[in-house]
């Protein structure tokens, strides 16, 4: 267990009130902004003077209140010295890569990531002439040995999707440390649970789209690291993140504000209720998967990567053999039970699944998922906040039942 409070760190991040004194922040929705003396106005755009120094904002791609403001609040919850947000999980991990690597470099990856991160890495940056490897991220001997001279960047999941492998985060970042590498970790899953850049990872990406936000009503990212790593992303000349464009709408930004104040609670609450129906389904001989459990095989290692006092997360998987018993027990569990929703996506107050072989996981190829142990059959479950436990418990019980996946 870490002793690092996210939520603490939160609470004492500098409080931005509205512009009436409001208790909510205000939202600047312009894209553009007067400055009030133009001697100054090649300074501003030099980056030499922002608001806080003498300056003012300039243009809502540059910088824009309300965003900065959620930039301020998740550089705190992840004890990092700032934040960069974006339109999307994706913007967020692309132009993080595409600003370490230039044509010709590598890139060393776990081979169990999120779909759209496989495709890009598999498909859209050998491109552009960057290429990567995977590598089973739980054997450091494997990932030491896929190090060539061009490799630039280590990148894993803090809990791999979707099969929850658990990557070590304090030694993969050893290892990067030693051979030269930025380590990169999709912390998408485990917001609170567990601060990767407290352990050693270089740069923390997520997409808030998920748990951060937890409504399922927007798209949006971020990019958590060091200052110098974001000035880069910014630079007029070459900043991927100021040429490449994906800019975080203030509208988004005060919307995602708005709901970390409760993503502490929610985050105890969706690991409670997932703790209990993995217990529950274990007790069954359900094929569960779920680092709370103490039979998870990296049990031991996720719990000592975890910051105090938030459970396990909510997420588990179901493994079902094949697609047609997975569909069997997603529908029953939808149509017959109100269990939750037939849905990809995660982090929403209700509880979605979907078979993530023919769905999320798609893009990779079978023989990469069957190297990854992704089964057709595995169901990912990310089990909401809604509802008696009581009750949901029953709902599951009997769907498994039903299905005949319980032998117990
Ligand atoms: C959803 C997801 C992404 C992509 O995020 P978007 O907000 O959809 O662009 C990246 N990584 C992980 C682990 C995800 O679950």
């Amino acid at each position: 267990m870490q002793t690092y409070s996210p939520e603490q760190a939160l609470a004492e991040a500098k409080r931005e009130f509205g512009e009436h004194g409001g208790v909510t922040p205000s939202i600047a929705r312009s894209s553009t902004f007067t400055v009030m003396d133009p001697a100054i106005m090649p300074e501003i755009f030099g980056g030499i003077r922002g608001p806080e120094n003498g300056g003012c904002f300039l243009y809502s791609r540059h910088f824009n209140p309300t965003v900065d403001i959620l930039a301020r609040y998740l550089a705190a919850i992840e004890g990092t010295e700032a934040a960069v947000c974006t339109a999307s999980g994706m913007s967020a991990i692309s132009c993080t890569l595409l600003q370490l690597c230039n044509s010709g470099d590598h890139i060393v990856a776990s081979n169990t990531i999120y779909g759209g991160t496989h495709a890009l890495l598999k498909e859209l940056l050998p491109q552009l002439g960057i290429t990567a490897a995977f590598v089973d991220i739980s054997d450091l001997a494997a990932v030491e040995a896929a190090i060539t001279d061009r490799t630039r960047i280590l990148y894993a999941e803090t809990l791999g999707n979707p099969t929850l492998k658990v990557s070590d985060i304090p030694a993969l970042s050893g290892l990067a440390r030693r051979r030269n590498l930025t380590f990169v970790v999709d912390n998408t899953f485990c917001p609170m649970l567990v601060s990767p850049a407290r352990l050693g990872a270089d740069i923390v990406v997520y997409s808030l789209t998920k748990f951060m936000n937890g409504a399922s009503d927007l798209i949006a990212g971020a990019i958590c690291t060091n200052k110098a790593m974001i000035h880069r992303l910014m630079d007029l000349h070459t900043g991927r993140i100021m040429l490449l464009g994906p800019t975080m709408d203030p509208r988004v930004a005060f919307d995602v504000i708005q709901r970390l104040p409760h993503l502490a609670i929610r985050m105890k609450e969706h690991g409670r209720r997932a703790a209990a129906i993995a217990e529950h389904l274990a007790s069954l001989n359900v094929p569960v998967c779920y680092p709370g459990l103490i039979t998870h095989p990296q049990h031991d290692l996720f719990s000592s990567m975890l910051n105090d006092g938030f459970g396990y997360g909510g997420m588990m998987t179901i493994d079902c053999g094949d697609q047609i018993k997975a569909d069997a027990l997603l529908s029953c569990l939808q149509n017959q039970e109100d269990f939750g929703y037939i849905a990809v996506s995660l982090g929403y107050f209700d509880t979605l699944m979907s078979c993530s072989s023919s769905t999320t996981s798609s893009e990779i190829d079978p023989k990469d998922q069957h190297r990854m142990g992704l089964s057709p059959g595995l169901i990912r479950l990310s089990i909401g906040l809604t509802g008696s436990l009581h009750i949901r418990i029953q709902q599951i019980d009997r769907a498994v039942k039903a299905v005949g996946l319980a032998s117990a």
